[in-house]
């Protein structure tokens, strides 16, 4: 058994490898750069008794052990919360996901009846292997339902062309979904939330009710982080790390912090990292081949602007959150942080809104002032429809860097050059999380990367490899030269 683990972030990842090493009786160091907030992109920030998400945060997976998980940290907080959530194009509100209903009645009957069309060539006549975005979703539901559901939409979270992003994320994030399952779903009666322990047949896109945490997603990281500290470990607000040595002779890794140049904590034998894959190559002192830095220099991220609004006591829509389509508005998606919570808000009837914003950090709209952004996101709300002129009162801006992992043409080799690199000449270093791998994933999907290398640190014969983790936090072994899929493996030796 390891003496000391260092954990590197204070995010879903880094909380629970500290939580259940902590739990095994494990002293465990995490270092947080956050000053304040424990939970990552994933954190809850307070603001004049409002509290909001980086996004909303759902609560959902297929896996038991996470959903227990989370049980088990908040056995009292956790609500259960029908989803809604429209699409806003052309001045028109769509249930998504799409009721075929309304799509009809809003793009009327021959615009309608095109969508159907341009879907039934797609289907006669199939590409044999979508490269891109645009490829991939006109394949499976047409150009016509491609250019008005998935276009904007995908261009604002994204930066670019859909021709220029990766198949690979759509295969990810809208996988199992098709047209027919789609219309099938718009059909029936909403069902019932599925139990926890019942959600592996449930397609992600399509779930109709989720779990989240009274106050917010943070409230359940900082429960488990006061829980890792009841249990004997240390959680280090302000604290990044900006250099690790690993010295065998020493007992391990070596840690120095930002501003504290030369104090080293450690040894560590394990160092867990969630910090973002390209940026550990560069904090790592010993010397590397130059080919895991010039991989790690091209991995890119999207960044994001959260502009919470507070509004005076008025009508609100009742949605969880609306996508929005329209191109003439910047805002790609708004949350209405009370219907996530009651609790979200304060209580005086005031109304909460979180504009979303897709930007690059050197986009001119990172840079602009926090007044000026929450002048052009009350302007963007009042254009919608969603709010009188001089109805915000208050507002909170949040810059979350490195929210998205990108996708591109060339970032699978770059991954595969990081990962086969720290493997043979980083021993003990160990990678989880979703920037901390470059995954765009869920919660859940870090948690069990970082289960998993907890139980590899644990037990002398586990040799799981956390990078088989799906985005369903399945662990999935695929066999060489065959498409055999074999998830679940992690089940019979549970103990966590
Ligand atoms: C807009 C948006 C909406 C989302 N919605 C959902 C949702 O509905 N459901 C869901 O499950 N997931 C959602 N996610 C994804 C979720 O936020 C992430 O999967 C999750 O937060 C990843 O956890 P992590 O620990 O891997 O990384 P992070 O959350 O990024 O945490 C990493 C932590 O490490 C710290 N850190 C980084 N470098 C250092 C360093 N050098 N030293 C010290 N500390 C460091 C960071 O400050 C951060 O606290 C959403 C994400 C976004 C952007």
């Amino acid at each position: 058994m390891p003496d000391s683990i260092g954990i590197i972030g204070a995010g879903p990842a880094g909380i629970t490898a500290g939580y259940l090493l902590s739990k095994a009786g494990i002293n465990v160091d995490i270092f947080e750069a956050d000053p304040t907030y424990v939970g990552g992109i994933s954190r809850t920030v307070v603001h004049n008794g409002f509290r909001f998400d980086i996004g909303g945060h759902r609560f959902f997976s297929k896996s038991k052990e996470i959903e227990a998980l989370w049980s088990e940290i908040l056995p009292h907080d956790m609500i259960t919360r029908d989803r809604l959530s429209r699409i806003y194009y052309k001045k028109n509100f769509y249930t998504y996901p799409l009721e075929a209903s309304e799509v009809v009645t809003n793009l009327g009957k021959t615009e309608s009846f095109l969508c159907v069309a341009s879907y039934l060539k797609a289907k006669i006549t199939p590409r044999a292997q979508a490269s891109n975005l645009e490829e991939w979703v006109t394949g499976k539901f047409g150009s016509r339902l491609y250019r008005t559901f998935f276009k904007s939409y995908s261009e604002k979270v994204w930066g670019k062309a859909c021709s220029e992003i990766s198949a690979d994320w759509a295969a990810q994030r809208i996988k199992g979904l098709s047209l027919t399952t789609a219309a099938l779903a718009s059909l029936r009666p909403r069902p019932p939330a599925p139990p926890p322990d019942d959600r592996t047949k449930q397609i992600k896109t399509l779930i109709t009710a989720f779990r989240y945490p009274r106050l917010g997603p943070g409230m359940l990281w900082e429960v488990a982080a006061e829980r890792i500290r009841c249990q004997g470990g240390r959680v280090m607000m302000d604290s990044r790390v900006q250099r690790l040595e690993h010295d065998p002779g020493l007992g391990g890794w070596h840690l120095e912090l930002t501003g504290n140049p030369g104090i080293r904590h450690g040894p560590y034998q394990h160092v867990i990292s969630s910090t973002p894959l390209g940026s550990i190559i560069s904090a790592i002192a010993n010397p590397l081949p130059a080919e895991l830095h010039i991989a790690a220099r091209g991995l890119s991220y999207r960044d994001f602007l959260l502009v919470a609004l507070i509004l005076r006591p008025g009508p609100s829509f009742p949605d969880q959150w609306l996508y929005i389509h329209d191109p003439d508005l910047q805002v790609g998606r708004i949350q209405n942080f009370a219907n996530w919570s009651p609790d979200m808000v304060d209580g005086s009837g005031r109304r909460c809104y979180g504009m979303e914003y897709f930007c690059f950090s050197h986009d001119a709209i990172w840079n602009l002032s926090d007044q000026e952004l929450i002048a052009m996101a009350a302007r963007e709300l009042e254009a919608l429809g969603l709010a009188e002129q001089g109805e915000v009162v208050d507002g909170c801006v949040v810059r979350q860097a490195k929210a998205y992992p990108v996708y591109d043409d060339a970032y699978q080799n770059r991954i595969d050059t990081i990962k086969s690199g720290l493997a043979r000449h980083c021993p003990g270093l160990h990678q989880v999380g979703r920037n901390g791998m470059h995954r765009y994933n869920n919660q859940d999907h870090s948690m069990m990367t970082a289960m998993l290398t907890v139980r590899n640190i644990l037990e002398a014969e586990s040799d799981l490899d956390p990078w088989l983790v799906n985005q369903d936090a399945e662990y999935i072994e695929t066999t060489t030269g065959s498409s055999f899929e074999q998830p679940g493996k992690l089940q019979p030796k549970s103990r966590l």
